[in-house]
C-alpha cells in the first residue's frame, strides 16, 4: 500500500459521480470540511491482498507515528488511486480502509474516511511544515521492532514448593489461581459484562464517570474522597515506617529531555502528550520524576538503600476507549510509587525481599486475597534460582512463574499481586520490579567505598498498586462473597462507623449527646433524625453498609445498655458505649483515622 501524509490546515471535498465500484453512502458523507486534519491519501495495492490485517497495523503503526509528531485535530483516510499502478480488488481496497478506521477509533481519534470510489472534487492546504509531507510504503513484512520473534515466548509455570509445574497439568486447589493463570496464558473468554464494582461505586455515592472529562477520568464525592484519603494516608504511613522520604514532582515531562523520551519509548502509544511551544507528556508513573529527584542529588554508599515516595494524583494511561472500566482501568489514576537506589543487585535482591512483604501485609490489611506471578528474564533466573524460590516460598502457595527469553523491558525481575474480580479477572495491584537500566539513562549515581561514581539498581514498588483498584478490589470481594456474609468494607475505611436511629423527636438529643461522645473518640458517627419509621432507618443504614447501628427509644434513655446491631455477624448485642468503642477501637487499631466531612444529621445531607 502506498500513503501520502499531508499535515493540511484544512481538507475540503465533494463527491461528483459514482463509479462502478462505489460504496453506499449517506448524504452526510457526500462533502465534508475538516480542519486540521492529518489527510491520508491511500492506494491498495495487489500485494496486500496477501494479509490485509498485517497491511492494516502497518499502515496504523505509521499514521500513528506522524499523529504524534504533528498532534492534528482530525486523521482523514482519502482513497487515492492514483499513488500506485498495481490496484487491488475494489473489495481488498474498502476491507484495509475499513479496517483503518476501526483500529483509529479504537485508539480514541477523531478518524473520517472519505467515500470509495467516486470521482470528487477536493481542496487540501497543506501546512508547509518539515513533517507536512510524508510519503510511505506499507508492506506486509512486520516493522522492524526490537521485540522477540515468535519463536522466543515466554515459558510458564507453576512454583509449588521449589518445584516447576506445567500450568496446563497442575492440581489447583485455589479458584483464584486458576483463573489468574488463564487470564496470562490468554485462555479466558472475554465477557462484555460490566463488573459489580462500578454499580456500587455509583450506589454507594463513592464515585461516578465525569462525562466533561475524557473517558476514564472520575468525579469523586465524600464519602469516596474520604476512602481515598484514609488509603493515602495507609501507604504513607506503611512506606514512611520502612523508611522512604516523600516528595512530590510534576505531572508532565518535556520529552525533548532524551532520558525521558526513551523511557516513555519503552512504555509504549498509551500516552497523553501536549504539542504546545514543547512536546511534552502527562506522566503514567512517578517514575521520571523521581529519578529527577535522585539524578540532582549527592548520595554515598553510606545512604544506601534509599527510597522516595510519591503518591501521584494524578498518573495518566491512554487506555483503549472500550477497555475503561469503572475503577478497574482508568485514563486518570492515583498510584502510590516508590523507588529504591540500592548499591547493586545483591542489595536490590535484600530490598525486594523486604517490599513483598509490605505487598504482601497490605493484602492481610485490606482482607483481599492476591495472586501472585513472579517474572524474570532467564538469565537472572539461571543466576538468582535459589533466591526466587527462597521469595516463592515466603508467598506461601503456589505462584505463576513467568520466564522470558531475553530482557524486554527496563526490569529484569518483578512480582506482582492481582486480586480477582466477580468475573474471574485479575486486578493487577502491588508490583515490585527490579530495574538495570534507569540509573544509567538517567544519570543517577552514587559515590562507593573507592570514591567511584557508580549508577546503582534501582526498584519499583507500589505496595497496594492504585488508590482506584484497591477500591474496586474492595467492592468486587463483597460481590463475590455475597452469599456468604453481607456485603461492606472493613470498619477502618467504612465513611460511617456507627449510625445513631433515634425512634421518636424525643429521642434526637439523646442521640446526638452520644454521637458527641463517640466523635470525640475518634469514631465516625452521624444521626438519622429523619422523619422516617425505625424500619425504614434500619434498612437505610444496611444499604450505606454501616457496620453498627443503634436503636434510641424510652429504655436506652432511661439504662446504660444499648442494643447494637453488627453489620459482620448479623448480631445484636447489648453493650454499653464504652465496650462499643472499644471493639471499634481494636478492629481499627494501626489503621488511620479521619473524621467524617459529612453533617452529622442526615437530614442535613446533599443526595449526590
Ligand atoms: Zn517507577
Amino acid at each position: 500500500m502506498r500513503i501520502l501524509l499531508i499535515h493540511s490546515d484544512y481538507l475540503k471535498y465533494k463527491t461528483r459521480n459514482k463509479t462502478k465500484i462505489a460504496e453506499k453512502i449517506e448524504d452526510n458523507k457526500k462533502q465534508g470540511l475538516f480542519e486540521n486534519s492529518l489527510v491520508v491519501f491511500t492506494a491498495v495495492e495487489k500485494e496486500d491482498g496477501a494479509d490485509p490485517q498485517r497491511i492494516v497495523e502497518n499502515a496504523v503503526a505509521e499514521i500513528m507515528d506522524i499523529y504524534q509528531k504533528v498532534d492534528p485535530d482530525n486523521v482523514v483516510i482519502y482513497p487515492y488511486a492514483h499513488l500506485s499502478s498495481s490496484l487491488s480488488s475494489p473489495d481488498v481496497a474498502k476491507k484495509i480502509l475499513k479496517g483503518i478506521e476501526s483500529k483509529l477509533n479504537e485508539m480514541d481519534l477523531q478518524v473520517e474516511r472519505v467515500p470509495f470510489g467516486w470521482y470528487k472534487s477536493f481542496e487540501v492546504s497543506c501546512k508547509g511544515h518539515p513533517l507536512s509531507e510524508l510519503s510511505r510504503t506499507i508492506t506486509v513484512e512486520k516493522k522492524e521492532e526490537k521485540k522477540t520473534t515468535d519463536g522466543e515466548k515466554s515459558k510458564f509455570f507453576i512454583l509449588d514448593k521449589e518445584e516447576l509445574h506445567d500450568p496446563e497439568k497442575f492440581q489447583y486447589e485455589s479458584g483464584d489461581l486458576r483463573k489468574l493463570v488463564l487470564y496470562e496464558l490468554g485462555k479466558m473468554e472475554s465477557t462484555g459484562d460490566e463488573p459489580p464494582h462500578v454499580k456500587l461505586m455509583r450506589e454507594k455515592k463513592l464515585a461516578d464517570y465525569e462525562p466533561s472529562a475524557d473517558v476514564g477520568h472520575l468525579r469523586w464525592y465524600p464519602k469516596g474522597r474520604l476512602i481515598r484519603d484514609l488509603l493515602a494516608d495507609y501507604v504513607y504511613n506503611l512506606v514512611t515506617e520502612n523508611g522512604a522520604m516523600p516528595v512530590e514532582t510534576p505531572i508532565m515531562y518535556d520529552l525533548a529531555d532524551e532520558a525521558i523520551r526513551v523511557h516513555a519509548e519503552k512504555f509504549g502509544e498509551r500516552q497523553y502528550r501536549m504539542h504546545n511551544k514543547k512536546e511534552l507528556m502527562l506522566r503514567y508513573a512517578c517514575c521520571f520524576g523521581a529519578f529527577r529527584v535522585l539524578a540532582d542529588s549527592f548520595l554515598t554508599w553510606k545512604n544506601l538503600p534509599i527510597g522516595v515516595y510519591e503518591l501521584s494524583t494524578y498518573s495518566f494511561r491512554m487506555e483503549k476507549k472500550g477497555e475503561v472500566v469503572g475503577l478497574k482501568r482508568l485514563r486518570g489514576f492515583t498510584m502510590p510509587d516508590l523507588h529504591t537506589v540500592c548499591r547493586d543487585i545483591d542489595q536490590s535482591l535484600e530490598e525486594f525481599d523486604k517490599q513483598i512483604l509490605m505487598c504482601q501485609k497490605t493484602g492481610e490489611d485490606f482482607q483481599i486475597n492476591y495472586e501472585v506471578i513472579f517474572r524474570a528474564t532467564e538469565d537472572f533466573f539461571e543466576e538468582n534460582k535459589e533466591w526466587m524460590f527462597d521469595e516463592a516460598k515466603r508467598i506461601g502457595k503456589p505462584i505463576l512463574m513467568e520466564i522470558l527469553p531475553e530482557r524486554k523491558h527496563y526490569w529484569i525481575c518483578k512480582m506482582d499481586f492481582a486480586a480477582i474480580d466477580y468475573l474471574g479477572r485479575p486486578i493487577e495491584n502491588p508490583t515490585v520490579q527490579i530495574d538495570v537500566e534507569s540509573g544509567e539513562r538517567f544519570g543517577i549515581t552514587y559515590i562507593d567505598e573507592s570514591d567511584e561514581e557508580i549508577n546503582p539498581i534501582i526498584i519499583h514498588c507500589s505496595p497496594t498498586g492504585s488508590i482506584e483498584r484497591v477500591i474496586c478490589s474492595l467492592l468486587e470481594k463483597t460481590a463475590v462473597e455475597l452469599n456468604e456474609k453481607p456485603p461492606m468494607l472493613p470498619t477502618w475505611l467504612s465513611p460511617t462507623q456507627v449510625r445513631l436511629l433515634p425512634i421518636a423527636e424525643r429521642h434526637i438529643d439523646y442521640a446526638l449527646k452520644l454521637a458527641q461522645d463517640l466523635k470525640n473518640s475518634k469514631i465516625r458517627v452521624d444521626v438519622d433524625d429523619r422523619q422516617d419509621t425505625v424500619g425504614k432507618k434500619i434498612r437505610n443504614a444496611g444499604k450505606d453498609w454501616v457496620p453498627y447501628v443503634l436503636v434510641l427509644g424510652d429504655n436506652e434513655l432511661e439504662s446504660n445498655d444499648l442494643m447494637v446491631n453488627v453489620r459482620s455477624t448479623k448480631e445484636k448485642i447489648s453493650m454499653s458505649l464504652d465496650d462499643l468503642k472499644e471493639r471499634i477501637h481494636i478492629e481499627t487499631v494501626h489503621m488511620p483515622y479521619r473524621a467524617l466531612p459529612l453533617p452529622l444529621k442526615l437530614s442535613k445531607r446533599v443526595n449526590f
